[in-house]
């Protein structure tokens, strides 16, 4: 139940997202919670295991077809404007990871999206979205059972997109998106084909296709559901789901990492000491003293240091509790703490390069190749 001083959940694909409580998320905007069907997914990743990945929509129908062996689909993508950044590291690995429980897997660079929302040209964007799947590639996105596509040049998402318009009004559109220009509710109605796509004919029909998003992405998912019940008779869509994923505050200590905000996160891509100096500089859960601190303990909960562990860059479960549980008590120490992560970021870096490296030229390839 919500009490007068609590903040409402703000929710906006293409501006600020602020969200105090996960919990509010479920009576306000019907995503469902996932922790019951954890334990009907198989080998689940470590976003499925540590409530990273929060929600859902209509997941079972996904998993009745994971169980089942039945054809489905993972459906997700990139807005071409910069280097990949932990937020889509989580989105790509959410794709790999149901691809490698047998989903054909769909890639879209949105560069009509990077254009309509972030002002990036076409001909700027498709220089990041070369590094861009050469990072998918690298991370073990498997392109003989996945389909990488740009919107700008994927006619039948286009088509969808025109069929689509004239199933959603003005109003419908500002209800969920406010009051945007026209180029956003198209690159909207983009989207929802993108989602759409994996159902077409050319795709072997209706299928179950789950979205991986974060939630400041779920807002299209709605507008989807919508317009796949809308054009149900005409296409016979199965209705999209989604895992939703939490969002990685900001290293300054913001309630999300933007690219707005450079001190708020960091790319794959720059240099280690840039790295470094941003996880050393970060905002902790930590006390004022090292006497506090070993006094009463710290705070991971709001501690994005804790964050990149837990989220991204330690795999093993105990580790991370062990840190939880180590900071709490006030065994641990920021500074030590921060010098542990940035090792293993790092080495992750490191070694993620190196593999991007080996495919720059398919991923020139894969663009070259994608439909016009
Ligand atoms: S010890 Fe680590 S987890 Fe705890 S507040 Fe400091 S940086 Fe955060």
């Amino acid at each position: 139940m919500s009490t007068t001083n609590e903040k409402k959940p703000i929710i906006d694909p293409f501006g600020t997202t602020i969200i105090e409580d996960y919990n509010h998320l479920y009576e306000e905007f019907g995503i469902q919670p996932f922790r019951p069907l954890l334990n009907q997914v198989p080998n689940p990743s470590m976003y499925m295991r540590r409530n990273v990945v929060f929600g859902h929509r209509d997941l079972q129908c996904v998993l009745e077809a994971m169980k089942n062996h039945k054809d489905f689909a993972v459906m997700s993508g990139i807005k071409p404007t910069g280097e990949f950044h932990l937020g889509t590291l989580m989105t790509a690995r959410e794709v790999i990871y149901f691809q490698n429980q047998g989903a054909t897997a769909f890639y879209c660079i949105a560069d009509v999206e990077a254009y309509e929302d972030n002002k990036i040209s076409f001909e700027r964007s498709q220089k990041f979205a070369v590094g861009n799947v050469a990072d998918l590639l690298a991370l073990g996105f498997n392109p003989k059972t996945g389909y990488i596509y740009q919107q700008s040049k994927e006619r039948r998402v286009q088509d969808l997109a025109i069929i689509f318009g004239r199933g959603a009004t003005l109003a419908t559109m500002k209800a969920i998106y406010g009051e945007r220009h026209i180029g956003l509710y198209l690159s909207a109605l983009i989207q929802a084909g993108d989602i759409l796509m994996p159902q077409l004919k050319d795709f072997d029909g209706p299928k179950p296709t789950v979205v991986p998003v974060g939630v400041d992405q779920d807002p299209h998912l709605r507008l989807t559901r919508d317009l796949a019940a809308k054009f149900r008779r005409k296409y016979n869509f199965i209705l999209p789901s989604s895992t939703v994923h939490k969002i990685m505050k900001g290293l300054d200590g913001s309630p999300k990492m933007s690219k707005r905000n450079p001190t708020s996160y960091f790319t794959l891509h720059e240099t280690p000491e840039a790295i470094a100096k941003k996880i050393s500089n970060a905002f902790t859960g930590g006390r004022d003293t090292v006497e506090e601190q070993r006094n009463f303990g710290g705070n991971p909960e709001k501690c994005p240091v804790y964050e990149l562990d837990m989220y991204q860059f330690v795999e093993d479960d105990d580790k991370v509790i062990q840190t939880y549980h180590d900071c709490k008590s006030g065994k641990l120490l920021c500074g030590e703490h921060k010098n542990q992560t940035t090792e293993t970021v790092l080495k992750f870096v490191k070694n993620h390069r190196r593999e991007r490296r080996k495919f720059l030229d398919k991923a020139r390839e894969i663009l070259q190749n994608s439909q016009t």
